[in-house]
């Protein structure tokens, strides 16, 4: 790949707790206009790759770079700027906003779970972030979910949750969006509705790393496919080569 076509390159990254190596001499890079699929077994190190793209986690070793800057051990807000945002496995608690209010705290400041200690009120937030409003309005629209957006944001089902996640994630107009089990959890119908947006997003040019354990889903999606086994990449190919591989499918059934 071309440097300007690479929108992010992990390279050699480590990283261990404790004893348990979590990230091991991994290496791979994200192309520019694809949406990318990041699979593996549970406990592959999937999301911890994600936590030391985004800045949340910072690496033993090795090197992160997006848009050819390099952003090892930089901040997640750092990362932010340079145009990558990521969602979490879980999304964080929005307890005591609405879903309009969730919409405009996040996810340029996206400090991890305890993000919300940050303000003193949600009404505060929401005056100070007063212009982002009809930005929010317009992608709730988009999203199809603009009827929820006086609800609780605790109300909503995990489905609905998800969407809001991404939808938040687009308010920071990111080059690369990462992904983290974005259906896992979701009916078939938000399912779709999600795989739809995730591709009208991607045609408008939004990179895409995708995490998920729905195989239908990341196989109709993505392309390539990065497989990820025990920290290291064990192969990238197009789906048909992935499913197709022996190692792959040695990965999931033993080992
Ligand atoms: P995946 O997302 O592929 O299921 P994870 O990245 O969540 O895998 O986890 C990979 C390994 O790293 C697991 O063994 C997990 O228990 C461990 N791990 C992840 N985060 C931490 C952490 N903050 N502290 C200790 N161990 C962790
Ligand atoms: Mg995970």
């Amino acid at each position: 790949l071309s440097k300007e076509n690479v929108v992010l390159r992990v390279d050699d990254l480590q990283k261990s707790f404790g004893g348990l190596v979590a990230t091991d001499h991994a290496t791979f890079e994200v192309e520019r206009g694809t949406i990318t699929g990041l699979i593996g077994p549970n406990g592959a190190g999937k999301s911890t790759i994600f936590n030391l793209i985004s800045g949340f986690y910072e690496p033993d070793a090795g090197r992160v770079e997006v848009n050819g800057t390099d952003v090892t051990g930089a901040e997640p807000y750092e990362v932010a700027d340079h145009g990558l945002i990521r969602t979490f496995q879980t999304p964080r608690k929005l307890e005591g906003m609405t879903v309009r209010e969730a919409m405009l705290v996040g996810p340029r400041k996206q400090p991890g779970e305890s993000f919300v200690k940050l303000f003193t009120s949600p009404g505060e937030v929401a005056e100070s972030e007063s212009r982002n409003l009809a930005d929010a309005q317009r992608i709730l629209e988009e999203f199809e979910i603009d009827h929820l957006a006086t609800q609780p944001a605790t109300d909503l089902s995990g489905g609905q949750m998800k969407l809001v996640e991404l939808a938040r994630a687009m308010l920071a107009e990111p080059e690369v969006l990462l992904l983290d089990e974005p259906v896992a959890g979701v009916n078939p119908t938000l399912r779709n509705k999600l795989a739809e947006q995730v591709r009208r997003l991607n045609e408008q040019g939004t990179t895409f790393l995708l995490i998920e354990h729905d195989m239908e889903f990341v196989m109709n999606l993505a392309d390539p496919v990065v497989v990820l086994d025990r920290g290291s990449v064990l192969m990238e190919g197009t789906p048909d080569e992935v499913q197709s591989d022996d190692r792959v499918v040695e990965a999931y059934l033993g080992g």
